[in-house]
This record gives structure tokens, sequence and C-alpha cells, in this order.
């Protein structure tokens, strides 16, 4: 269904009839915009591997050997302890990495525990390997923080595991260490792995810095799941993987590395070229790039944020502080003739030419979920059609008290707007 209703919400049919140029704040693939380009080093990287002849051919299952251990040298510096280059299988972008861990893990009468609202690939992979999704829920009023108690009263002894998105897709959450230790003591206590979602890994910026699960990995097992596409800005080339994290040797299971083994020779990987850069990838780019894309991203999040804060038709926003996305509630009862988020995202892009999506497709009704991973000129058109389309929806009696206050606080918001664009 998450699927369908984006495919309605951008349809051309939908978004025609007016002559905006259309703006999508729905989807997220940054490399639209011309900020959000990748380091020179890393095409330099894949370039040299292409031209050097030498990766053309097969490799072996799980990825080219140098892919892996680069990525364990990458990951550990972010461990106390080192990964070795057998713990990481290299996959066809975190996309892969999911399928490849539901898959191995699946057994008849199976349920996982998937957080609400959530990443919909979880869902849509679990089903296909008919494993039964159980949703557990994220907290709007704290920092979206796992509900513990529910995963407690979720899971069982057919549960495979417990999969937690940090930084956050769809809430833009970046929990601090001691929510990650609650979430590994708890979760392990149960005997479950956790699946740990870290393909926003690094794109933290607010007061937490990011923190990878696999800390914790010898409190509970842990899978971590990871790619380049968001923090090197490359969704296309496909390069991810999944690594276990097993400190201590007290989750190895020989069975279930047998069965990546398989998975990885029945459904391949990322191109070998791309694989063989990787090393040169994650020692060569340069500081300042990932600094810059958080720059960006602090400052169109912000943006976002103030906006949606200010507009009487959100009841409710959540401040990201990590990925690139944020959640906001829609406050209904000021809306004329809106009756739910499908409805206000449908006719948004029908009037607006502006593309977010219904909190409904990441299972939270009567919220939307924003994208700021767009240039801040292109947010700001987004924005200022965002209050066009709330004013115009708004019912008679709400405009006549806005109207008094609206100029004083947008006056207020473009000032600090300004600032940050240092105009
Ligand atoms: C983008 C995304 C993925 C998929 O990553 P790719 O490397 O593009 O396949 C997985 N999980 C979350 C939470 C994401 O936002």
């Amino acid at each position: 269904m998450e699927t369908r209703l984006k495919h309605q919400v951008m349809s051309p049919s939908n978004v025609e009839g007016n002559k905006k140029k259309l703006i999508s704040l729905g989807l997220g693939d940054p490399t639209v915009y011309s900020c959000f380009r990748t380091d020179l080093a890393a095409k330099e990287a894949v370039s040299n591997a292409l031209l050097s002849g030498k990766f053309n051919g097969y490799y072996p299952p799980g990825g080219l050997p140098e892919t892996r251990k680069a990525i364990a040298e990458y990951l550990s510096a972010d461990l106390p302890y080192e990964l070795s280059p057998d713990d990481v299988f290299v996959a066809s972008g975190c996309t892969q990495a999911i399928d490849m861990v539901i898959s191995v893990l699946a057994r008849p009468g199976a349920n996982v525990l998937l957080p609400r609202p959530g990443f919909p690939s979880y869902g849509i992979f679990s089903s296909f390997r008919n494993i039964e999704a159980r949703y557990y829920d994220l907290l709007p009023d704290n920092g979206w923080e796992v509900n513990l108690e529910t995963v407690k009263t979720l899971a069982d002894q057919n549960t495979i595991a417990v999969v937690v998105i940090n930084p956050g897709n769809p809430c833009g959450n970046a929990y601090t260490r001691q929510h990650l230790e609650e979430i590994a003591e708890t979760v392990g206590r149960l005997g479950i792995p956790i699946i740990a979602d870290e393909v926003y890994g690094h794109l933290a910026f607010g007061a937490n810095p990011f923190v990878p699960m696999g800390v914790f990995g010898s409190k509970v097992q842990v899978f971590t799941l990871g790619s380049l596409s968001k923090r090197w800005l490359v969704p296309g080339w496909c390069l991810g993987w999944l690594v276990m994290n097993d400190p201590s040797g007290e989750f190895r299971n020989p069975k279930l590395i047998e069965r990546v083994n398989k998975y990885c020779t029945i459904s391949g990987g990322p191109a070998s070229f791309i694989q063989a850069a990787v090393p040169q990838i994650m020692r060569g780019t340069n500081t300042d790039f990932f600094a810059n894309t958080i720059n960006i991203v602090r400052r169109t999040e912000n943006l976002c944020y103030e906006k949606l804060e200010e507009l009487p038709s959100f009841s409710y926003s959540c401040k990201a502080e990590g990925s690139m996305v944020l959640m906001a509630k829609l406050n209904l009862s000021v809306l004329e003739d809106i009756g739910d988020d499908i409805e206000f995202c449908l006719k948004l892009a029908k009037e607006e030419s502006l593309i977010i999506l219904p909190g409904i497709a990441v299972g939270l009704k009567n919220w939307i979920r924003v994208t700021f991973a767009a240039d801040p000129e292109s947010i700001e058109e987004a924005l200022g059609r965002l209050t066009d389309f709330s004013q115009r929806h708004i019912k008679q009696a709400t405009t006549q008290s806005s109207k008094i206050m609206y100029p004083t606080e947008l006056q207020r918001v473009k000032e600090e707007n300004d600032r940050l664009l240092g105009r």
C-alpha cells in the first residue's frame, strides 16, 4: 500500500493543471540537487577502479576481500573492538542488506518487530518472506524513542529480530547512547537479535552524536546494515553491507553464515568496480565533504521545522536531529476541506506541485513526512507553497486570528532564514 500511495500522490495526472515546477520533498533523492554531489575522491576511486581493468570479473560471495576489509575498518573506528573482514557481507545497497538479513533469519511461523512509524521496505520484505510484521511504537514526545514496553509485549519465542533505525527514517531521530544501551539490554535479555539500520550513520546534526548499536555488541546480537548511499550521496551506486557484530564470539552461528553465503551466491551484489573503489572511497574522502552535507541539512531542517511549527495546519512537528527527514502532525480541525493526510498530500500536489509523503505510508495516519534533502532555495520555495496552500484551506474563523499573528511571525522566520543563509 505504501508504494501505491507514493505513486498516487506523485503521478503526473495528479500534479498537472498548475504550471509550477514540481518540487518533491517526498521520496528524498538528494542527488537531484546540485548542492548534494559526492566527493571528487569518491568519483576518482570508481574511475580508477574501472580504468585499472582489473575489476571486470566475478567476485567471491560476500564481496571482494579488500572491500570487506575496508568496510570492517571503517566501522571499527566507532566501536570498542575490531571487526573482521569475515563479519562483513557486501550487498546491493542497504536495500539488499535488509532482504539478506530478513531472508537468512526467516523460518516458518516467525515474526519480526518493526518500528512505527518506520521505513516501509521492512514490512514489504517481511511479508514477501512470509514473516509476520509486528509494530512497536516510537514516542514522538520523547525524541521518537523506542517504547520498550511494547517491544516486550510483542516479542515471543518466534521473534527473529527487532529492527532499530538510527539515525531514523522517517522520524529524524538520533538516539542518545543511553537509550541505545537500554534497547540493547532489553532486547538482549529477550534473547533476540537487533537489526540496526544505520544507513544514515554519521548524518546526525543535533545534540546527540551518532553511536552505532554495535557498541553494545556484547549485550545483544547486532546485525548492522549500512551503505554508501546516504552519507556519500550515491544511492545509485548500490553499495551496501550487512555486518555481524560479535565481539565475544558468543553469537557465532556457522549455519547462519552458510545461509548468508548462499544468499550472496544466489542474489549477487554490487558491480565489482564499485566494490573495488570502496577502500579508496572510505579512506580518501575529504572530511570537508561530510561537514558540508551536515551544514546544508542542518540549515534545511531548520527552515522546515520552523515553518511547520508556525503554520496552524500542523499541530505538532518534531525537530530532526539526524537523517534527512522529519515528521509533522496535521491539525485537521482547522482545515476546511481536508479529511486526512492522503487528501492533504493529493491536494497539495495538485494545487502546488509540491510532493510530501502522507504519514500513513510510514505507518502514522494524519501525519506527514518531509524530506529536507533539497537545496535551501527549493526548500524555501516549497515552504512558501505550503504556506499558501495552508492559508487557502484553513477554516474562516482560524484565518481571522492568524491574520493578526502572521506578519510578525513571518517576519521573524524570514529574518532567521536570512541569517542562516548569510544574507
Ligand atoms: C534509504 C534507506 C535504505 C536503503 O538504502 P540504499 O542503500 O539506498 O538501498 C534503507 N533503510 C533506510 C532507513 C533508508 O532510509
